[in-house]
């Protein structure tokens, strides 16, 4: 079955999918997008991704030209025009068609597409044995200027840290914010485990409040594992008994490496494999 996008309304071949280059979504990075996974045709936390993306176009004051439904419906028939039972979906709103100066009152019509495709953030040896991260230099914009809840299509800050990494020969960063605790990954959340208690950075650390993160709380609710939301430092990280990062891609990923110090044993810990795992399950159920 060849590719299809969705583009304002109709399917159309991957390669008669365009935008102008007038759009102020790549002008400016100004939109939203979301990432979403498919699991056995079942769309993950469908209305979750949908109302985080309103949130997000809200945020920017850029009105969506569909209802929460429509989008859902949308990203459904796409996912059975490309006959993908297992798939990746990125929706993305852009500002539209403007002039070149920046005022978005002059952009009368978001674009709206969505790609359905595969997606593998980490080679499966990685996922099992674990990955090694740096911390970045890169600072994590601060939640008072464009706010890292916003999943706005502008991750220049988030690249400038992806940067760093792939430079230190690794394949992820930890960002600190402008407090210096710690916020996030490039595009994933970041969890410890000390003692049996899971701890993970709340939202006003600056951090995009992932949907696979509120998975892993609400897993470890029902677990009668100990869940706080709180600041990190790099030392507690370091100190840790047990890392691990999620997100829709990466979905659970143990961290045994930061900054060239070995995290616990050195392997995946036992909570991230009881969690993964859970993850897991209850994503293909
Ligand atoms: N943080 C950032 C910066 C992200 O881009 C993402 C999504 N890739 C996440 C965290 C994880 O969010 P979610 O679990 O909703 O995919």
């Amino acid at each position: 079955m060849a590719p299809k996008v969705w583009l304002n309304g109709k399917l159309v071949p991957r390669d008669e999918a365009k935008i102008s280059v007038f759009d102020h979504g790549l002008l400016y990075g100004d939109g939203v997008f979301e990432g979403i996974r498919s699991y056995g045709g079942k769309i993950f936390r469908l209305q979750e991704h949908v109302r985080r993306l309103f949130d997000s176009a809200r945020g920017i004051r850029l009105s969506i030209p569909m209802t929460p439904r429509e989008v859902a419906d949308a990203i459904e028939a796409t996912r059975r025009a490309n006959g993908l039972e297992d798939a990746y979906f990125r929706v993305v709103v852009t500002r539209g068609i403007g002039t070149l100066g920046l005022d978005p009152g002059r952009c009368r019509e978001p674009q709206v597409f969505i790609i359905c495709d595969r997606i593998e953030l980490y080679p499966p040896a990685i996922c099992a044995n674990g990955l090694e991260i740096i911390t970045a230099a890169t600072m994590r914009t601060p939640p008072n200027a464009v706010s890292p809840r916003l999943k706005s299509l502008n991750y220049l800050n988030n690249i400038l840290a992806k940067i760093e990494a792939t430079d230190a020969g690794v394949l992820e960063a930890v960002m600190l914010n402008h407090l210096g605790y710690v916020s996030e990954c490039t595009g994933d959340n970041l969890f410890i485990v000390r003692d049996g208690v899971l701890s993970t950075p709340p939202v006003s650390a600056g951090i995009l409040k992932g949907i696979t993160r509120d998975s892993v709380i609400e897993i470890a609710g029902r677990f009668g594992i100990q869940v706080r939301e709180e600041n990190l430092t790099r030392l507690d990280l370091y100190i840790a008994d047990e890392c691990f990062l999620t997100g829709t891609a990466a979905e659970v990923v143990p961290v045994v490496r930061i900054d060239k110090r070995l995290i616990g044993s050195g392997k995946p810990g036992p909570m991230t494999k009881r969690l993964g795992e859970e993850f897991h399950r209850l994503a293909r159920e």
